[in-house]
């Protein structure tokens, strides 16, 4: 059976992303670092909603062993990883003055270091079977920068790097690799920000509204599409048009 492979799907983009591929008949795997329950009551409701298999996989993506044997029990358990999703991801505020040597490099390593140890585990197998879609979430702060938040811009800015790269070096082999940078999306993320924060950016947003995560998950479905066979290395921006 085909699988999709979703970092970080216990809750917020990573679930609406994971319901979506269920809804398209994938065998799912749901990644999480410590909400055990809450995956587990995802998979329930996936298995039982949209009758395909589904499975929960503790590892922190931040730990290439941990990785290592999770895509292989996936690979056991669910079949071939054909969609590879890395979204797990973590956001804090903070002056660039304050933030600490430890929070830098948590950020980074979650970002950078957990796509790349995903990547690199999933990647043989697409190799193999000549097919593949990898899809990184970055964030629209990759992209224009965001005050306060160095370290995460910094972070997302270079998923965009690795997203390129590694989409011109695979394309031969029938993979492809792009990118969604959301803008503001109501999601636990967004728990950092008061209520006036959150009307402020909303007013920011051309639409006028903060994005869902299954505004989100609808840009990843495409991308992972055959729709999108000829899409690789693309920055796609789903932000209500935050930016243009
Ligand atoms: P969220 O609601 O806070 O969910 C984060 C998810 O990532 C959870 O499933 C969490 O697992 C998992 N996770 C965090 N660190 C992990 C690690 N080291 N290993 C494995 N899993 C880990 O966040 P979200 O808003 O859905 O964000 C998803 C992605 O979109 C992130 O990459 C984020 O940067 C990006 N993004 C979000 C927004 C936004 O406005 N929300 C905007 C732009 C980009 P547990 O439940 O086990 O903790």
């Amino acid at each position: 059976m085909k699988t999709a492979l979703i970092t970080g799907s216990s809750r917020g983009i990573g679930k609406a992303i994971a319901i979506k591929f269920a809804k398209q008949g994938y065998a799912v795997a749901i990644n999480y670092k410590n909400n055990k329950q809450t995956a587990k009551k995802l998979a329930i409701e996936i298995m039982q909603k949209y009758e395909v298999p589904c499975g929960t996989y503790c590892a922190d993506v931040i730990n290439k062993n941990e990785v290592n044997k999770m895509v292989d029990t996936i690979q056991n358990e669910l079949g071939t990883i054909v969609i590879l999703v890395n979204n797990a991801g973590i956001s804090t505020q903070k002056m660039f003055t304050d933030i600490t040597e430890d929070e830098w490099k948590s950020m980074l390593a979650t970002h950078i270091d957990g796509t790349y140890n995903t990547t690199q585990a999933v990647l043989p197998s697409m190799l193999y079977n000549r097919f593949g879609k990898i899809i990184n979430i970055s964030s629209m702060w990759g992209v224009v920068g965001g005050s306060c938040e160095v370290h995460y811009s910094t972070a997302k800015a270079g998923i965009i790097g690795f997203t390129k790269s590694l989409a011109k070096e695979v394309a031969p082999n029938g993979i492809n690799v792009n990118c969604v940078c959301p803008g503001v999306i109501k999601t636990d993320m967004l728990n950092i920000f008061d209520n006036e924060t959150l009307e402020q950016l909303k007013k920011e947003t051309a639409l006028q509204r903060l994005g869902t995560a299954e505004d989100v998950a609808n840009a990843v479905s495409f991308l992972a599409s055959s729709d999108a066979d000829y899409i690789t290395g693309t920055v796609l921006n789903v932000n209500g048009g935050y930016f243009m």
